[in-house]
């Protein structure tokens, strides 16, 4: 597939194979673009930020609409390219499919609502006599990166709030990922001025990075891996950025929790995409009184999933991305297991697939609880106390989202109060977003917000306009 630049399909020399990491045949070749495309996207942006601008709020809000009547209509299309090229359960690709369709929803209803607000000037002692008020308007050019494990939904929460107030935007998708997305750029097109929207395939570190430095992009939103994350902030000097980064998200299960609940919420955010998730359960974190039925009961639910081919729509595990990440796991898992920990069932590699992995006795300060492993793997901590568990919680670089199980109240309250992450779930899992609700790690797991009203924030300067009456 070609990249988009300028409403014109650009393609370059040299092409990277996107492999179905199931079969692993090759879906699609996409450009291994240089410089020269880089500069030809952002010129092409920069150009149409007077197209956007010119139309109005109404009228963009509309054009997103008819996107998204015409995502509706590509839905099962997106869907069985989406497990195609990433390998996560057709189930699963249909949810994200239907949750980019509700990110343009909620994006073209709030392209009308980018109020500013009047500002009382006469509330400093000298400011009497004034009548200001804000104005809130387009940053410009929008750069957006995105990850392999959502690729579709996470590129829309920054395409469609960027376009809602008049952005232009270049989006840079996985080079392993990119075809849904490409896809997705063809359809905001065919609504919007060319230029509006543009695409670059290529490595990160090359197109990426040309991103990030250009003095003629002004805002980058990335996300992706902790790592990268530090490397832009490092490289994009004023320019305003989001960072949504990686997630060690605890399922803290303390002494009076429903287990099944506990155990549902396991299934649910341990093993999803096979385990590939920002926001996915990594580290469990459970009361030693209730630890053997809560950990029997996990690994008699764990036996049952079904792992094979993703397209079936009785396949709850899928592959990973490819084989190198499965082997990452594989090697992550064997290492807390040379360091004490014990598979209760499990921990074999076939391909690009992992099976769905209980891991018991392992320990605060082994690597598997320490990173962020990117696998279906459900790592089982014992503590003693609640004060045991916040405080382990706590003791991590990450900060995305958390989830307590306990039907004691205060307990519940006193968790959400102290564990540092952007979101505390009483009695859900961290594995759970809606689209319009504020999503962003604390610590390392970034900076800003995401979700649609919140993108929004994120995508505009505030202006102060001050008249004089006096
Ligand atoms: P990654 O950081 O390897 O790559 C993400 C994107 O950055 C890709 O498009 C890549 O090409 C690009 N990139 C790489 N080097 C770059 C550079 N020097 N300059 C600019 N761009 C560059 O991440 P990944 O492996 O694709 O995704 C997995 C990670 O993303 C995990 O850590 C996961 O937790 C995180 N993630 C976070 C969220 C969130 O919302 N917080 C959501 C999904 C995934």
């Amino acid at each position: 597939m070609d990249m988009l630049i300028n409403g014109k399909h650009v393609s370059a020399d040299d092409l990277a194979e996107v492999k179905n990491p199931y079969t692993g045949e090759v879906i699609d070749t996409v450009p291994v673009s240089h410089l020269n495309n880089v500069d030809l996207a952002i010129d092409a942006a920069v150009n149409a930020k007077d197209s956007i601008g010119e139309m109005s709020a109404f009228k963009v809000s509309n054009k997103l609409y008819a996107v998204y009547e015409k995502l509706k209509d590509n839905k099962d299309e997106l869907a069985e390219l989406l497990t195609k090229e990433v390998g996560k359960p057709i189930n699963e690709s249909v949810v994200e499919v239907n949750r980019s369709i509700e990110t343009l929803r909620l994006s073209a209803e709030e392209a009308k609502r980018i109020y500013g607000e009047t500002v009382p000037l006469d509330g400093g002692i000298n400011g009497k006599g004034f009548f200001a008020f804000t104005q809130r308007v387009p940053l410009g050019v929008v750069a957006a990166i995105t990850p392999f494990n959502y690729p579709l939904n996470l590129s829309i929460h920054k395409i469609a709030p960027a376009i809602a107030c008049k952005n232009t935007v270049i989006i840079k998708p996985p080079l392993n990922a990119p075809l849904t997305v490409m896809k997705f750029a063809e359809l905001v097109n065919e609504e919007f001025p060319d230029g509006v929207i543009n695409t670059v395939t290529g490595y990160g570190s090359e197109v990426g990075d040309a991103l990030v430095t250009s003095p003629k992009v002004d805002k980058i939103s990335f996300t992706g891996s902790v790592a990268t994350g530090l490397l832009i902030a490092s490289r994009a000097g004023m320019k305003k950025v989001t960072l949504e980064l990686g997630g060690n998200d605890p399922l803290l299960v303390l002494k009076d929790a429903d287990i099944d609940k506990a155990v549902k919420g396991v299934m649910n955010g341990a093993y999803l995409n096979a385990g590939q998730v920002c926001m996915g359960v990594k580290r469990i974190i459970v009361d030693e009184s209730i630890a053997d039925e809560f950990t029997q009961k996990l690994v008699s639910e764990t036996k049952k999933i079904k792992m094979g081919n993703p397209m079936d729509k009785n396949t709850v595990l899928g592959t990973l991305i490819d084989e190198d990440a499965a082997r990452m796991v594989e090697e992550t898992v064997n290492n807390a297991v040379k360091a004490g920990a014990k598979i209760l069932t499990g921990g074999k590699r076939d391909g690009a697939f992992y099976e769905a992995t209980v891991l018991d006795n392992v320990t605060p300060d082994m690597d598997v609880v320490v990173n962020e492993t990117f696998g279906p793997v459900a790592p089982i901590i014992k503590v003693k106390s609640v004060d045991e568990a916040i405080k382990v919680a706590n003791d991590t670089e990450y900060g995305l989202q958390a989830g307590v199980f306990t039907e004691n109240f205060r307990d519940g309250l006193r968790c959400a109060n102290e564990i540092e992450a952007g979101t505390v779930f009483v009695n859900k899992q961290s594995t759970f977003r809606t689209d319009n609700m504020p999503f962003g790690g604390f610590k390392n797991s970034g900076t800003g917000k995401e979700g649609v009203k919140y993108a929004v924030e994120e995508m505009i300067k505030e202006k102060l306009i001050g008249l004089n009456l006096r």
